[in-house]
């Protein structure tokens, strides 16, 4: 047998990535506010997106669960913070959905408050997954949640949703101007991941990027 060479060896974290969503996962609680958010454990990463960017589908693909995350596109349903325990070390929690086009200015505000009181009270919230529709791209309606992002100092990374519907130099192209778009914002993280829940790309480069968060955040 050769010895690979320390470029030739293969990423630790693809195989903690895949280990780490294969274990239990299950659902913790539903928050409405601060007081009902369960206490901080272990590393946390949180998904946002647009409402029906295609959330609730990439969490259960993750997990491999079908009915994990309800995939629900119901317009009205109350907006909650929702805390998955993912194997022994990970929290993972689906951020409500935003940027309904004809919501009523109450909820909007009720939303801004979650969310800013979330971020700002989560000192083991390694990373926000902020997921795309790479059909649209970046759109105005995305613009306060990464702005929010910026200004708590919360790291972000692009996360590009249902790229099964675009041909390969569309998404090269969607790509190259995500990156564009986020290159100025501080905490926003240069590399954009690009998955299918419908087809499963990309879902080993997402939990291969929380893998080595979780060792990066272990290590001091
Ligand atoms: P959420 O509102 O962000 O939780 O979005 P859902 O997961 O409920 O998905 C919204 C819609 O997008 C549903 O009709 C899904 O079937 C569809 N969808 C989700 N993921 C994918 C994907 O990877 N590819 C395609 N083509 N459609 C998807």
């Amino acid at each position: 047998m050769t010895d690979l060479s320390a470029s030739e060896k293969p990423d630790p974290h693809i195989e903690e990535g895949r280990l780490l969503f294969a274990g239990e996962c299950s659902f913790i609680k539903g928050a409405v506010a601060m007081d009902g958010v369960p206490e901080n454990d272990g590393v946390e990463i949180a998904l946002a997106g647009r409402s029906n960017v295609g959330k609730s589908s990439l969490v259960n693909s993750l997990t491999g669960r079908k009915t994990l995350a309800k995939v629900s596109n119901t317009p009205g349903r109350t907006q909650e913070l929702n805390f998955f325990r993912i194997g022994t070390r990970l929290t993972l929690v689906d951020m409500p959905g935003y940027g309904f086009a004809s919501a009523p200015a109450p909820k909007v505000r009720a939303w801004t408050k979650l969310v800013l009181e979330y971020l700002r009270a989560r000192p083991n919230l390694g990373r926000v997954y902020v997921l795309i529709d790479s059909r649209h791209g970046l759109k105005n309606t995305d613009t306060p949640v990464l702005d929010l992002l910026d200004k708590t100092a919360v790291s972000y990374q692009i996360v590009l949703t249902k790229t099964d519907q675009l041909k390969p130099a569309e998404l090269d192209a969607r790509i190259a101007e995500v990156k564009a778009g986020i290159a100025r914002r501080p905490a926003a993280y240069p590399d954009v991941i690009a998955t299918s829940s419908r087809e499963g790309t990309g879902l080993t480069d997402l939990k291969t990027a929380i893998a080595r968060l979780i060792a990066e955040r272990n290590a001091y």
